[in-house]
């Protein structure tokens, strides 16, 4: 999965802008600009409840075409004091996209910088948001067999050439006599090192943080299957079939990320659909439409749709914040 993602040279997001109608899937950010102004509302009260420090930075992990800082940055413009205390901090790691980042933010802050990982970003108070980032994350798939759990390998199967998937020979120690023969489960240890930096940068500086993502808490999984798939032009592929050149993710444990973070900070968690409306997206987009075409006024409305109904991303998609413990429960999470 890190290599099929993120090869130097044949790698999915090194390669390309895999984004929009015409590309191989479509995000939040890029159905309405209404969901980045949510979250950079999100941010500047987030700034407020800290007591307006002058200097914080703004983070965003895997920002793609850098719509949702473009559409925060805008929406948070006249909210007093907020641009000047914010350096805005970009973590990237593929050229392509941090190239197209660069041209969309240009003239929007006299403060971005760009990072190849989360730990490059100076050790201060900050704000940080990560939307659809952690699913693209690399994780471990393990099996069931007769009580034991194998780790999922990819190796070459013998009789065609091609690559297969196959099972670890040697058994993990966790017991799997719980577990159905064939459940699985899966961890992703970059995603729990990378939560466990951010919780201990905002238990140390101080801050908030905004994970969004397509995921689940444990107990709300019904069934143990992998959730790894591959998305090439809006379809879902064999996993193996198209390396480099489709999207693969993996559904966040969202549990696993709070266990990571630890107690030293408070964490709150949601769906998508909650938290953008617990956010005023409903008011902002009539506000939208009352200066609309017709047409404009119908897309905002089918663009809530998508972003709240429980049947497009509302319940499918989370959110999880965290900020210390001293400080009042962040916005969106009543
Ligand atoms: N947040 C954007 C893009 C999501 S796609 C949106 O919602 O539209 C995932 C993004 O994470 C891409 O920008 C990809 O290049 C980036 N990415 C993937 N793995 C990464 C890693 N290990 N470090 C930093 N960025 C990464």
């Amino acid at each position: 999965m890190e290599l099929a993602l993120s090869h130097p040279k044949y790698g999915y997001y090194i390669t390309r802008d895999p984004f929009g109608t015409e590309g191989d899937f479509i995000t939040a950010p890029e159905i309405s600009q209404l969901f980045g102004e949510m979250i950079g509302i999100w941010c500047a009260y987030s700034w407020q409840q800290m007591g307006c420090p002058e200097h914080i930075l703004l983070v965003e992990l895997g920002p793609g075409r850098g719509t949702l800082m473009q559409d925060a940055l805008r929406a948070t413009r006249h909210i007093s004091g907020f641009h000047q205390a914010i350096s805005v901090h970009m973590v990237e790691t593929s050229p392509v996209l941090a190239r197209l980042q660069q041209e969309k933010l240009a003239g929007c802050h006299p403060r971005i910088n760009w990072h190849l990982e989360f730990q490059e970003v100076p050790a201060i108070p900050m704000l940080l948001v990560a939307n659809e980032f952690f699913d693209a994350l690399p994780v471990h798939q393990y099996i069931s067999i007769g009580g034991k759990f194998h780790e999922q390998y990819v190796g070459i199967d013998k009789l065609t050439g091609e690559l297969a998937f196959t099972l670890s020979p040697i058994h993990i120690a966790l017991p799997a006599h719980d577990y159905p023969d064939g459940a699985m489960f899966e961890r992703c240890p970059v995603g729990e090192m990378i939560a466990a930096d951010i919780a201990g940068r905002i238990r140390d500086h101080g801050g908030a943080a905004l994970v969004i993502d397509y995921g689940y808490k444990r107990e709300e999984l019904k069934e143990y299957a992998g959730s790894v798939q591959a998305v090439k032009a809006h379809h879902y592929q064999k996993l193996l079939d198209h390396l480099g050149e489709a999207d693969i993710t993996a559904h966040v444990d969202f549990s696993a990320l709070s266990t990571a973070m630890g107690k030293d900070v408070q964490s709150f968690y949601t769906t998508q659909g909650a938290f953008l409306t617990h956010m005023g997206i409903d008011n902002r987009a009539m506000m939208l439409a009352e200066k609309a075409t017709p047409k404009q006024a119908e897309d905002l409305r089918n663009a809530v749709d998508r972003l709240v109904s429980s049947h497009n991303m509302g319940e499918l998609f989370k959110v999880m914040a965290i900020c210390p413990h001293h400080q009042p429960p962040p916005a969106g999470f009543q």
